[in-house]
C-alpha cells in the first residue's frame, strides 16, 4: 500500500480554542468553582436557545436521565420502553432505578428510530415511561409519541443526546429531555448534560435532586442568603462546575452556526455518496429535520465491515460504529436473554459512521467518499 501522507481525517473534534481558554482562566481568577453565575447563565442560554421556560445543568447526561427517571417516581416493578438502538446509557439508567428496560425495534434499516407501532406491541400495565433517542441527530416524531403516550397514560422523556440546538424539534411536548455536552458531542464542557422539564413543579424536583436534595445551595450559605440546610429526599451529586459553565456559555453561542455546518456537510455527503456508492445507504431522507450529529451509512448486506474499517484507517480516515445493539452486550443478555430483534440486528451488523465536524469542508468529504468507494470495491475483491 502507498505511504499516506495525507492528514487523518478525524471522526470528530471537539471545537475548542482561545475563547474557551479564556473563559476557564476567568474562573480561576474568580475563585469560585462550582454552582454558580457561570451554570446558572449556562442554564438560561439553553433554555432561550431552545425556547423552552428554564434548563438544569448537570454532570453528564446519564445523569440527566436518572434524575429524570428518579424526579418522575420511575422505579421497582416499572417498565419502562427504550431502544435498543441507542448509546448503552438509555437503558442502563433504566435498570439503575430498579426498574426493568423492554426494548423495542426499529423501524428499518434505512429508519433506525425506535419504531411506534413495535412500542405498542410491548405496553403491559407495569409500562409507565417511553424514552425516545434522536438517533445521529435525526428528529424523531414527538407529537406521534406524544399521542402514544397519552393514550397509554406514560411519561415521554428524550434522550436528547445528540440533538443540541434542534430547536422545535426537541424538548417540545415531552415530559422530559437530556441533553449531552460529553466531548464527541455537538457542543461540548468536557463532561456535562442538562435537562428539560416541561411541568415547573417536576423540574424544580431534578434542580433538588441534583444536589442531594438539599434545600439551600453553598452559594447561598457563602453569600448569606442562607443559614443551614435540611434534605428533604434521597439525592445524588450530578451538579454541573463552574468551569464547565463557562465552557458552555462560550460553546453554546457557536451551537446553531456548527449545526448548519454539519447539516450542510452531510447534504455534501448524501450527493458524492449517491454518485460514488449508490449501493451504500444514508438514512432518513435529505429534508429530515438533523442536528447534523453524526453521518451515519449503512453497507451493502454481506460486506465485511472490520476489514472496511481497516482499510479506511490505512488511508487516513477514521469510521465508528453507532450503535451495537444494546440487548446484545453480555450483561443485558444474562439479564434480559432470548430477545431478538432483527432489524436492529441488522442496522448494527452494518452501520457505519463516517467523519463529521464543522472543521471538516467539502473537500475532506471527497477524500472520504473516494476512500470508501475504492475501499468497498478492495474489501469486496478479497472474498
Ligand atoms: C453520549 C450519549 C449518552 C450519554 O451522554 P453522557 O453525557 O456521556 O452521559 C446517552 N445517550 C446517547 C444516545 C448518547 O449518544
Amino acid at each position: 500500500m502507498a505511504v499516506n501522507t495525507l492528514p487523518m481525517i478525524e471522526l470528530g473534534a471537539p471545537a475548542l480554542g482561545d475563547i474557551e481558554k479564556q473563559a476557564l482562566i476567568a474562573v480561576i481568577d474568580d475563585q469560585w468553582l462550582t454552582m454558580g453565575e457561570r451554570v446558572r447563565g449556562f442554564e438560561r442560554a439553553f433554555a432561550d436557545l431552545h425556547r423552552v421556560d428554564d434548563a438544569v445543568a448537570v454532570s453528564s447526561a446519564t445523569a440527566a436521565l436518572h434524575l429524570i427517571l428518579a424526579a418522575f417516581g420511575i422505579g421497582e416493578g416499572d417498565e419502562v420502553l427504550v431502544p435498543s438502538m441507542s448509546f448503552v446509557a438509555t437503558a442502563a439508567v433504566v435498570v439503575q432505578t430498579g426498574a426493568t428496560p423492554v426494548f423495542v425495534e426499529i423501524e428499518a434499516a434505512d429508519r433506525p428510530h425506535m419504531s411506534l407501532d413495535e412500542a405498542r406491541r410491548h405496553v403491559t400495565t407495569r409500562t409507565r415511561a417511553v424514552v425516545v433517542m434522536h438517533y445521529g441527530g435525526f428528529a424523531v416524531d414527538l407529537p406521534a409519541w406524544r399521542r402514544f403516550a397519552d393514550e397509554h397514560g406514560l411519561f415521554l422523556f428524550e434522550d436528547a443526546a445528540h440533538v443540541a440546538g434542534l430547536t422545535g424539534a426537541t424538548a417540545i411536548g415531552s415530559d422530559a429531555a437530556a441533553f449531552s455536552f460529553f466531548t464527541n458531542k455537538n457542543m461540548t464542557t468536557a463532561e456535562g448534560g442538562m435537562v428539560v422539564v416541561a411541568d415547573e413543579a417536576r423540574r424544580e424536583r431534578v434542580r433538588l435532586l441534583r444536589s442531594h436534595a438539599m434545600t439551600t445551595s453553598t452559594l447561598d450559605r457563602d453569600r448569606g442568603r442562607a443559614v443551614g440546610y435540611d434534605v428533604v429526599a434521597c439525592g445524588f451529586n450530578f451538579r454541573m462546575d463552574e468551569l464547565r459553565g463557562a465552557l458552555g456559555l462560550v460553546q453554546i453561542e457557536r451551537l446553531p452556526g456548527w449545526n448548519q455546518t454539519r447539516v450542510e456537510l452531510m447534504a455534501s455527503y448524501r450527493a458524492r455518496l449517491a454518485e460514488q456508492v449508490p449501493e451504500v445507504v444514508v438514512p432518513f431522507d435529505a429534508h429530515h429535520p438533523t442536528s447534523g450529529h453524526i453521518m451515519p451509512v449503512v453497507l451493502p448486506p454481506g460486506c465485511d465491515r472490520a476489514a472496511l474499517m481497516a482499510a479506511m484507517r490505512a488511508a487516513g480516515i477514521q469510521t465508528s460504529v453507532h450503535y451495537p445493539a444494546i440487548h446484545q452486550f453480555t450483561y443485558y443478555q444474562d439479564q434480559y436473554g432470548g430477545i431478538t430483534l432483527p432489524h436492529t440486528e441488522d442496522f448494527s451488523l452494518r452501520e457505519l459512521t463516517l467523519p463529521l465536524h464543522p472543521a471538516l469542508d467539502s473537500a475532506d468529504i471527497d477524500r472520504v467518499t473516494d476512500t470508501l468507494a475504492a475501499s468497498l470495491g478492495s474489501v469486496a475483491g478479497q472474498k
